[in-house]
């Protein structure tokens, strides 16, 4: 049976079912013995129904697919030899040294390579003429440990630079968590949860864990195959920063390694970044303080090759023991080694964990406790620390204090990541967010220094990050408390802070969508409309949020493409156009006129003169139309742009929403409420958040011509089309 075929008479039997239910039931089952099965002449009007669902289910399951559809666009200017078409070929004479020297002027000095400042970095490493440095104490790449625990989010962020494959091969996925706790009689360990760790449907992206270390070499990759070419300057560290009233700011650096020791370099740097962790200089230079609760409570951390008769030691597990503490177990990569978060005793408030002489024998000793009556023979240990933090925060992330200066003054110098919020490690947010903080500043930064926009866009990180930090700092406070109470027992002889086993599991499940890092909404300010009035023309795509991919097919060559990873981490907005029900093609339907607005009016007004006119926006157009029904040469010229020295045309602008061959099909219209009568528009920011969405026609230009006029910069007397119309 044709499979088009075989399609359509599925969906009409689908209607009205109760799918779930089916589906728990059935399991995936190969798509061979479905058909197969359905075929038979005697097959059961429910079986039939099931085997449909199972299907379905399977289509569903491959349009998630997390490793699909690469984007892949070179040769532009021209056939380049090079082996990698993804590793760009460097322009200029000879490759940079970053080891030697430094220059004594910088557009950027980032004060830090931890996944901040290299998420910063590498960000800006896109853009040849903007220049970049990245200063690190340590004399080279991290080795080993650290965080470990990479959320949905981070995915998408990866994806956007380009390197999600690598991460989902070698990462271990995290698909199930569980929790134990004291049996019965008190004497040993009992599974009391088993909860599948992501929800559905939250990203094509699964939660993952992948050693920092790693991480560090795949942005240190990222890195090297940009433009520039970009790397740390290492064995150099900040010693003292001024921040005058105008002009750069001075920052004076002291070389760390033996060749070099007590040399002084002296840069002076339009804009400052530290992402130099939670003792941050760059944080204290600006006056700041972090404010919140002293570390009171330790914890260990083993990465250890062990041998155990717990049965659960690939899966992230949590134990709460009796009387012996608690212990998290995260699998490593790889598949045999495992990372054990081991609590501690409680600190007074005035102590160091530097006290308690904690070696990795006493770790192991506290571990086999917990463990009990589970063995845990540890043949080899790979890393061990002890991570001491309470939750802390600082007030600002930026050198514009008090605010009501902001009028006159616009941010130069700014912090990220652990410079600015510290937390436990329990729900792995740490490196998250921190590479968050760099991701939402950077494109900020690139689009100041190119002129594209005000300055006075800079307040937004602060605004926006600030409140995120708090939020996620509340968080942990709580999941903390839960982590380290004792379980209640049945006896009722507990202490006041003893908790129910199912409390903490519900509290992990509900608070699942945070952890993922998806739960992210920014406020309502310069880049976040305030106009909700249309958010019912694409109800999924909430404003504020996230722009939450979704499979569709591209009209030019029928490739299944997700939509989101159309969005590189290239610094442009994307004005996603979703056409209503009439027909594109006509000069009278709301997509043309919308188009028309966009070519000849608002693109021109932002875009540098000889910039390629999708360079600062670029507009992506979704169809309800099949592509068979519809000639690309017949859109709007906006939607088939010239580009690049030779005006060739991008192809890869228009997509449809319908099945593909094989990839299954992501019905973006229906699973992101998309108004299928009226269509939207929707502008989403170079970091990815859905900014506001509008009406296709009249109204819906005034609102994009007053949202950009609000931060960008009119480029006067350009036409914004590299000649090519
Ligand atoms: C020992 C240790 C163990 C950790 N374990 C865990 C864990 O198990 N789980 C977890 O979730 N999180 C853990 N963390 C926290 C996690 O690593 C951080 O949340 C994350 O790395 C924050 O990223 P960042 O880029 O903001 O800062 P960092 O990763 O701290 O990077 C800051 C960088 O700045 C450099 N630097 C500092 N000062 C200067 C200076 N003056 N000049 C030049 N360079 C400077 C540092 O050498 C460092 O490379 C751990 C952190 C540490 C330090």
């Amino acid at each position: 049976m044709p499979c088009s075929l075989f399609l359509s008479g599925l969906s009409g039997m689908l209607l009205g079912h109760e799918v779930k239910e089916v589906l728990k039931s059935h399991g995936t089952v190969p798509l061979f013995r479905l058909v197969r099965d359905l075929r038979a002449g005697d097959t059961p009007a429910r079986r039939r129904r099931d085997i449909v669902l199972a299907f379905l289910s399977q289509l569903h399951a491959t349009a998630q697919s997390p490793v699909l559809n690469r984007k892949m666009q070179f040769h532009l200017n021209g056939f380049k030899g090079s082996h990698d078409p993804l590793q760009l070929l460097y322009e200029g004479e000879q490759e940079p040294d970053f080891q030697s020297s430094l220059p004594e002027e910088v557009d950027v000095l980032i004060i830090g390579a931890g996944p901040a400042g290299q998420l910063l970095g590498t960000q800006l490493s896109r853009f040849p003429n903007i220049t970049t440095r990245i200063i690190e104490s340590k004399p080279g790449r991290l080795v080993q440990g650290q965080a470990d625990g990479l959320q949905c989010r981070t995915i998408e962020i990866f994806e956007a630079f380009g390197f999600s494959e690598r991460v989902l091969k070698e990462a271990y996925w995290v698909n199930e968590t569980t929790f134990w706790s004291p049996s019965e009689d008190g004497k040993g360990l009992r599974r009391t949860g088993r909860i599948r760790d992501t929800e559905d449907g939250l990203s094509e992206f699964p939660h993952v864990i992948l050693n920092q270390a790693r991480l560090h070499d795949l942005w240190l990759d990222a890195m090297k195959g940009s433009a520039t070419r970009l790397e740390p300057s290492y064995s150099r560290q900040m010693a003292s920063m001024k921040i005058p009233e105008t002009g750069p700011i001075e920052v004076e650096i002291e070389r760390v390694d033996e060749a070099h020791k007590g040399q002084k370099e002296k840069v002076r740097a339009k804009y400052v970044v530290g992402c130099d962790g939670s003792r941050s200089g760059v944080r204290r230079a600006m006056g700041y303080e972090m404010k919140g609760d002293f570390a009171n409570q330790a914890w260990g951390v083993l990465d250890a090759l062990v041998t155990t008769d717990f049965p659960d030691l690939r899966l992230k597990t949590a134990i709460h023991s009796a009387d012996a503490g608690s212990i998290l177990i995260i699998p490593r990569e790889g598949g045999y080694m495992a990372r054990f978060y081991i609590e501690m005793d409680k600190l007074n408030p005035d102590e160091r964990i530097a006290s308690k002489n904690v070696t990795a024998e006493s770790l192991i000793e506290t571990a086999k406790r917990i463990f009990h009556p589970f063995t845990f023979d540890v043949k080899h240990i790979a890393y061990w620390s002890v991570y001491e933090v309470g939750q802390r925060l600082t007030d600002h992330f930026d050198d514009v204090v008090p605010k009501t200066e902001r009028e006159q003054r616009n941010p130069r110098v700014f912090i990220a990541g652990d410079a600015c919020h510290t937390h436990s490690a329990k729900a792995g947010q740490g490196m998250n967010v921190s590479m968050n903080d760099a991701y939402n500043l950077g494109w900020k930064l690139a689009s100041v220094l190119h002129g594209t926009a005000d300055p006075k866009l800079l307040h937004t990180y602060n605004d926006e990050r600030q409140g995120i930090a708090k939020l996620l700092i509340d968080f942990d406070r709580k999941i903390s408390k839960l982590f380290a109470a004792k379980p209640k027992g049945k006896d009722g002889k507990d202490d006041k802070d003893a908790i129910d086993p199912a409390v903490f599991q519900d509290y992990f499940e509900r608070q699942g969508r945070f952890m993922a890092g998806v739960e992210t909404k920014y406020h309502p300010g310069m880049l976040t409309s305030n106009d909700t009035s249309h958010q019912d023309l694409a109800k999924s795509f909430e404003i504020g949020t996230r722009f939450q991919s979704c499979q569709v097919l591209r009209l030019a060559d029928a490739k299944p493409v997700q939509l989101g990873h159309v969005m590189d981490a290239d610094g442009r907005w994307r004005i996603v156009i979703f056409g209503d029900k009439s027909d594109a093609t006509s000069s009278s339907s709301p997509i043309n006129k919308t188009c028309d607005f966009l070519s000849n009016t608002l693109i021109p007004r932002y875009t540098p003169a000889k910039a390629d006119i999708d360079s600062v926006l670029d507009v992506r157009a979704v169809l309800q139309t099949s592509r068979k029904d519809v000639s690309i040469s017949d859109l709007p010229g906006i939607l088939l742009p010239h580009k690049g020295v030779f005006g060739v045309q991008d192809y890869e602008k228009v997509f449809t929403d319908e099945a593909s061959y094989g990839y299954g099909f992501g019905e973006i219209y229906k699973n992101r409420g998309i108004d299928a009568e009226k269509g939207c528009v929707i502008l989403v920011r170079p970091d990815q958040y859905v900014s506001a969405i509008v009406p296709l026609g009249e109204e819906g230009h005034g609102m994009m011509r007053e949202f950009f006029d609000g931060f960008m910069k009119p480029q006067e007397g350009t036409n914004g089309t590299n000649g090519h119309v």
